[in-house]
């Protein structure tokens, strides 16, 4: 926007003079004679900077200057006085008058002077301009501040906030009421005067201090009345430096006990259904032997039909029971030294019937003596009938399955490696989820989808872990660690 002066002087010489140099300038320059007309021109359109004449007839240049300040305070006012009254633009100067130019003047001292005025309302623009911006980012952060307390506020879940010396920042009513804290004000203090619970103080600090997320468990009255799940996450700062961490609690209580009720409810149909699918596969033996009396082939080959499937119908029982078993945290009991390569080299002798109608080969290969292992030897012999057996099920025929035995000083290790179709990239991490397939791939093979999950399960239970490296079409290897207790030197 182009700056408007407006020139108020009875010396008709001084301002065409003054137009003419500052129209040169790119300025927008109007004039008036006297001060009544001046003020009119200002009425219809205020100018940003006026030089006033001191010495006019009528409304004189201290009477316009006056009024002008009133009116329109943002105005600059440059007193235009005769050289001997020096005396009376000081006194403009202290009525309000931005500067003064004393008479006779060069025109690159009216320049000057003018350019300064309009320096100066620039830069009190840019100023004005900072002013709202800064006050605009103020109102905003403190917006965005209510609205993450209200949210915060209003969670069902219990929320903390600490520094990175565990020092509280922030948290939520709840947090108090469901963790029953009893510490009042609770921010301001370092965590462990408000939180007994040693495991929960260690979380938060191990997050702070490492910068990696943790989510872990305190089942009842250890945080509180209720199963909790705590996540503790860090707050980074802009050069990635730890500030602190978030830890939210979640009320597992619900869920754990519709869960707890789903297993027994589980357990109770399978252990129903377990008795007669035992005697529907007793009688199918009694028919397919012959001892119900004479059957012909097509019967034989309907009964062979009638005891697969019954056969698969008592493994989902099995799977079902275990899962219940292992999710109520009984399947463990039965402990004792188990021969890890024998018990592998039994299970590969099971599925030999299998391997040999599919044209399979599988080797088993053990390097060196392994030590004994203290496990439950039905639920051990269950994992490697699942994982053998997947890598029999899952390869097509023809196909290879290798089994490697090994150990070093901390783990027994057991591989399980085929050449079959592979698991997809995507669905590695959910094969271990009760009930999932692999959608598409394994229509026409027979399986529930929980025979990893137990497995697993089984595994933990033994401290153990299980890993698993697929590629499609090319194959797949599973990988059991089982820890092996630490020897005294
Ligand atoms: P299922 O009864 O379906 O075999 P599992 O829990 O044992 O159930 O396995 C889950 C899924 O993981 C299987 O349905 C299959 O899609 C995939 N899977 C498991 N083992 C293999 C393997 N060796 N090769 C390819 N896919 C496998």
């Amino acid at each position: 926007m182009t700056a408007k002066i407006l020139i108020i002087d009875d010396e008709q010489v001084i301002r065409d003079g003054c137009v003419r140099v500052l129209k040169k300038e790119g300025l927008d320059v109007i004039s008036a004679p006297n001060g009544e007309e001046g003020l009119k021109l200002m009425e219809q359109e205020p100018a940003n900077v006026v030089l006033v004449d001191l010495m006019m007839p009528g409304i004189d240049g201290f009477e316009t200057l006056a009024r002008i300040r009133e009116k329109w305070p943002e105005c600059y006012v440059i007193i235009i006085t005769g050289f001997a009254t020096v005396e009376k633009a000081v006194q403009a100067m202290k009525n309000g008058a931005f500067d003064f130019l004393a008479k006779p003047f060069e025109p690159d001292y009216l320049r000057i002077v003018i350019r300064r005025a309009l320096d100066k309302i620039s830069l009190e623009a840019e100023t004005a301009r900072l002013r709202e911006e800064r006050e605009m980012g103020l109102r905003t952060i403190m917006t965005e501040q209510s609205r993450l307390r209200t949210i915060i506020n209003c969670m069902e879940s219990a929320v903390l906030v600490v520094d990175k010396d565990l020092t509280v920042l922030l948290h939520n009513p709840t947090l108090l009421r469901r963790l029953e804290i009893q510490t009042d004000p609770m921010v301001g203090k370092p965590l462990p005067d408000s939180v007994l619970n040693q495991d929960l103080c260690d979380m938060v600090r191990d997050v702070t201090s490492q910068g990696k997320t943790i989510s872990r468990e305190f089942p009842e009255n250890t945080i509180g009345k209720c199963f909790f799940r705590a996540h503790c996450a860090p707050v980074r700062g802009k050069d990635d430096e730890i500030l602190g961490s978030v830890t939210v609690f979640e009320d597992l209580s619900a869920l754990k006990k519709v869960d707890e009720l789903k297993s027994d409810f589980v357990a109770m149909v399978s252990h129903e259904l377990r008795a007669p699918l035992a005697s529907v596969e007793q009688i199918a033996y009694v028919l397919r032997d012959g001892l119900a009396g004479n059957i012909d082939e097509k019967g034989k080959h309907l009964v062979g039909r009638i005891l697969v499937r019954t056969k698969e119908l008592l493994d989902l029982v099995k799977n079902l029971l275990d899962l219940s078993r292992i999710e109520m945290g009984v399947q463990i009991q039965n402990m004792e030294s188990v021969d890890i390569k024998g018990l592998v080299e039994e299970v590969v002798d099971m599925l030999q019937p299998q391997v040999q109608s599919r044209n399979q080969s599988i080797q088993h290969a053990c390097a060196g003596e392994l030590p004994e292992f203290l496990a439950d030897r039905d639920n051990m012999q269950g994992v490697f009938k699942n994982i053998i057996g997947n890598a029999v099920k899952y390869t097509p025929e023809g196909g290879r399955i290798d089994i490697r035995t090994s150990c070093d000083a901390n783990f027994l290790c057991v591989e399980v490696e085929d050449s079959g179709m592979g698991i997809p990239h995507e669905d590695l991490p959910r094969i271990f989820d009760k009930f999932y397939r692999v959608k598409g791939k394994t229509r026409g093979i027979t399986g529930s989808g929980l025979g990893l999950s137990v497995t697993k399960s089984i595994i933990e239970a033994h401290r153990g872990e299980i890993l698993v490296q697929s590629e499609e079409k090319k194959g797949t290897t599973f990988k059991v660690l089982l820890p092996l207790p630490v020897q005294a030197n």
